[in-house]
Order: C-alpha cells, then sequence, then structure tokens
C-alpha cells in the first residue's frame, strides 16, 4: 500500500501516528508564525512581603494560538526551545516585561515594582545573552534595580565558571537573580554559594502540601536556613491560601507569591 503511493512519498504506516505528527508540525508553524501575528501576551502575577505589601510581579508568558485557544507554557516552552524560536520570544518577553516597568513609571504605585522574567537554558547559554540583558533595558529605558531574572538549577550544570561570569556581568548592570524551582533540581551547595543571587524561590511542590506533609514542611524550613545562611532571601511561590502563608511566614519566608495573592493576569486586570 505505502509502495503504490510511489517512491517520492513518505508515508506513514499507522494513520494515527500519522495524525499525531502532522498535528505536531502544525503546532510548530503556527507557533513560529505566532511571533510575527503578535500571538503572544504576558501576565503578570504579585509578589508580597511579609506584611502582605505588593512588591512586584512575575511575568509569565501566554500564547493565544490563531488568536483565540488559550495554550499554557507548559505546551509549548519546550518545543519553542527544541526549535531555537525562544531566542527571539525570550527577549520579546524581556523587552515587553521592561517596557511595562516603564509603563508603570508613572504610576506611584507601581512605580518602584520589580519584574521578574523567566529566562529559559538556551537563552541564558547564548554567548552574547549579556548584550541582549543590556538592550532590553536600553532600548526601553527600564530601571536595571527593577528588573529581576528567574533561573532554573538546570541551567547551572556545567560550566560553572562561564555561568557565574555571565550573572556577575548582568549584576554589574543592577540586575537581581533569582533561583526558581528550588529544591527540584541537583545544584551542589557549593555551586549556590558561588553563583551571585539574590533570592530563592522555594518550588510549589513543597509549598502545596506543606501543611499536611512534614517532609515538605521540613525541606521548606531548611530552603529558608540555607538561604538566611548564605545572605538571600527566600520567596514561596504557589500560595493558594491563608494557612500556607501563615506557615511560611512563621519558618521565615520573605515574600510570597500565589493565587490566594492573585492570579496571572493581563496589565489592565492588575488591581
Ligand atoms: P514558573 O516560573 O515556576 O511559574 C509558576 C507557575 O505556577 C505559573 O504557571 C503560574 O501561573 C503557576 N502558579 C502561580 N501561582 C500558583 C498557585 O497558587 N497554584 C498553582 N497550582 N499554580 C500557580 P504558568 O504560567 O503556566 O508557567 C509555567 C512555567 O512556564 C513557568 O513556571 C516557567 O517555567 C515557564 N514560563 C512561563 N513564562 C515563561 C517565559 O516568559 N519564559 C520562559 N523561558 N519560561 C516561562
Ligand atoms: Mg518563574
Ligand atoms: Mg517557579
Ligand atoms: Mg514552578
Amino acid at each position: 500500500q505505502a509502495k503504490s503511493a510511489g517512491r517520492n512519498t513518505m508515508r506513514f504506516f499507522d494513520p494515527a501516528l500519522q495524525a499525531i505528527a502532522s498535528a505536531f508540525i502544525a503546532f510548530e508553524l503556527d507557533l513560529r508564525h505566532g511571533l510575527e501575528r503578535q500571538e503572544f501576551e504576558l501576565h503578570y502575577q504579585v509578589q508580597v512581603n511579609s506584611v502582605g505589601a505588593v512588591t512586584g510581579v512575575e511575568a509569565l508568558l501566554r500564547w493565544r494560538r490563531g488568536g483565540t485557544e488559550m495554550v499554557p507554557p507548559v505546551q509549548f516552552i519546550p518545543i519553542a526551545e527544541a526549535n531555537g524560536l525562544i531566542l527571539p520570544l525570550g527577549q520579546w518577553v524581556l523587552e515587553t516585561a521592561c517596557a511595562q516597568l516603564v509603563a508603570w513609571s508613572q504610576d506611584p504605585q507601581r512605580a518602584h515594582w520589580t519584574m521578574a522574567v523567566n529566562v529559559s537554558a538556551l537563552q541564558f547559554a547564548q554567548i552574547d545573552f549579556v548584550e541582549h540583558v543590556g538592550q532590553a533595558l536600553q532600548k526601553t529605558g527600564a530601571k536595571p534595580t527593577q528588573l529581576k531574572l528567574e533561573l532554573t538549577e538546570s541551567m547551572l550544570v556545567d560550566d560553572i565558571e562561564g555561568v557565574v561570569a555571565k550573572m556577575k556581568a548582568i549584576k554589574g548592570y543592577g540586575v537581581a537573580f533569582s533561583l526558581d524551582d528550588f529544591g527540584t533540581g541537583y545544584s551542589s551547595l557549593s555551586i549556590l554559594k558561588r553563583l551571585p543571587l539574590q533570592q530563592l524561590k522555594i518550588d510549589q511542590s513543597f509549598v502545596r502540601d506543606i501543611l499536611v506533609d512534614p517532609n515538605d514542611a521540613v525541606i521548606a524550613r531548611t530552603i529558608v536556613a540555607l538561604a538566611h545562611n548564605l545572605d538571600l532571601r527566600v520567596i514561596a511561590e504557589g500560595v493558594e491560601s491563608a494557612e500556607q502563608r501563615d506557615f511560611l511566614a512563621a519558618i521565615g519566608c520573605d515574600a510570597f507569591q500565589g493565587y490566594f495573592f492573585g492570579r496571572p493576569v493581563p496589565a489592565a486586570d492588575l488591581n
């Protein structure tokens, strides 16, 4: 059957597999076009301090595929990483987030807010990433001290010298670093000590059951102690209830983020 389709026709024998392959190719094409068609947007989720004041936001990328269907980042970021689209997309995120900081600088209630931006491994690994960050700041006029880049442990495993040098150069602009999803990766304490970080972010997987699972409570306490001993601040992500917030505050957590304080929303919907 496949043979009768001719020498130059590629066919899958399994129609189900063929359907999956076609859907994937369509998805990837749509993703590539999404940037030109301006289908990406940033939503912002507030971060609050120990007295409940909003100190800033985290920018979270959203894709409105075809202008309608909302695709969550877990579904498209790994693909954008695999095909390199994360590079222009990541730069768009940086510039858009910086432009938002500048827009807020006119609003006394928001002028001092910090902006946390997620950086992908491929993006950080670019040899000219330092310059890219500098360009985003320069192009928009955003204050570097209000920008915070979120890295993950997975990007700190090899060429630690190079990672530290890059972070120091970016820190030289005044930009801060937070280590996202902390506790889920493999960073060693000796590496952690050498990184010019400002903040550790307790992963939401430890926060979720913190009131019922003693192991999660112990892990959270340990992260807070570790951070404070290294002179870093700690933020907890995924805080969904007042009880979780109170527990985290009691063990010394410095800042909080999660649905309890607010979901990620477009800038216009923040209040
Ligand atoms: P992340 O940086 O760890 O972001 C936190 C995720 O938890 C977000 O999911 C956020 O919407 C969600 N979240 C916040 N509060 C709560 C809560 O109280 N409960 C629960 N269950 N979830 C909460 P989101 O927006 O789907 O993003 C998922 C991941 O995608 C992010 O995890 C980040 O790794 C990645 N991502 C998002 N935006 C970007 C981006 O601009 N660039 C890159 N490279 N990655 C991004
Ligand atoms: Mg993050
Ligand atoms: Mg996180
Ligand atoms: Mg996370």
